[in-house]
């Protein structure tokens, strides 16, 4: 029965908590075999740029499409 609980949680109910817990603390870029890996906090932002101001900007395109999730969460709310 408890195992019950998680495979029928919602995905709006993870995808809520993953918004609201901040997880999108900090980016880290760092150079790897001639690239930038770039990873967030969340764990769910894993990409690789060219070089570290691409690194950069996309590290601001992932938190600022975040923050307009979570705006729109919250006035559709
Ligand atoms: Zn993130």
């Amino acid at each position: 029965m408890s195992d019950d609980i998680f495979s029928e949680r919602p995905q709006e109910f993870f995808q809520a908590s993953f918004l609201t817990n901040g997880y999108c603390d900090a980016q880290t870029i760092l150079p790897v075999d001639g690239h930038y890996a770039c990873h967030c906090t969340c764990g769910r932002w894993d990409v690789v740029a060219d070089d570290e101001p691409a690194g950069l900007a996309l590290a601001r395109e992932h938190t600022r499409d975040l923050t307009q999730r979570l705006l729109a969460q919250r006035s559709a709310s």
